[in-house]
Parts: C-alpha cells; structure tokens; sequence
C-alpha cells in the first residue's frame, strides 16, 4: 500500500468517525420560493413576504413588527476536540427588515466561528474575505498533516 494511499484510508475512517462531516446541504432550501405569509403582531395579523430560503414558520405572536425576522437554514462544521467533537464555523443568513438600521434591515450571514453563541453580522464581502482566509488556513492546515505524516514514518 502506497504512502497517499494510507493517507486516504485513514482520512476516510476519520471522516466516517466524525458524524456531520459527510453531510451535504439539503436541496429543499434551493426548492423554495419567497411567498406571503400571515404573521401575528399582539393579536392582529399582517401579511408580510418571507424569502425563499427563509425556514423560520413565524408562528410566535411578535410584541412589535421590528421583531418579525427571518432566518435561513443553520449549518455548522463538527470539529474534534479533547473528549468528542463540537460544533464550529456555524452560520445562517437572518434578516429583521423592519428594522431601519445602518443595514436598512438587509439580510446577512449570522456567523459564530466557535459555537459560542458569539454572532457576528457579516455582509457578503466580509463574509467572503473570512471564507478566503479559511481556504489558506485550510491549506496550512493540511500542508501540517503532511508534515505530521512525513514526521511519523522517520
Ligand atoms: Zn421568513
């Protein structure tokens, strides 16, 4: 058995112990379209038009219509750690367009790098500069698995 084929052996175990990573996002996100839908506001309903990938069912009873918010479908990497695996690089678009704020109420990517809980609001320029240090790190990272294989065999 050849040294990269080892290497794909082995990835493929790690990955198989790894629930989450093998996972791929539904298509049914990509099967919706924007529609009307009733929202109650204290009592009284209104008819608002909810974004395609939008999975919120706006079923609370919202105190003011800023509340009224939609949000897309949640992924999230699982990640190794010391005893099990947890969930990293969570993300999910949301949008509050009631809200006039410096956004003017536009969607954004939801974005907790460590599962903390800690959100921060990126806009698609922001979140695409991050996804591109991700890829370099990324690339790091497996250049240091090469190195940690080819340190194993000395
Ligand atoms: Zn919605």
């Amino acid at each position: 058995m050849s040294i990269s084929s080892l290497n794909q052996v082995t990835a493929a175990k790690v990955r198989a112990a790894l629930p989450g990573i093998p996972q791929q996002p539904t298509t049914e996100a990509a099967d919706r379209q924007a529609r009307k839908v009733t929202v109650t506001i204290r009592g009284a309903e209104a008819i608002i038009t909810c974004p395609a990938w939008c999975v919120d069912p706006h079923s609370e009873d919202y105190a003011f219509i800023q509340d009224v918010s939609h949000h897309g479908e949640e992924i999230a990497l699982t990640a190794p750690e010391h005893q099990g695996t947890t969930e990293v690089l969570v993300a999910s678009i949301s949008q509050w367009p009631f809200v006039n704020d410096a956004d003017r109420g536009l969607p954004y990517l939801g974005f907790d790098a460590t599962g903390s809980g800690d959100v921060a609001a990126l806009a698609p320029a922001a979140a695409l500069a991050f996804i591109d240090q991700a890829a370099a790190h990324l690339d790091r990272l497996r250049a240091q698995v090469q190195q940690l294989t080819e340190a194993r065999q000395s």
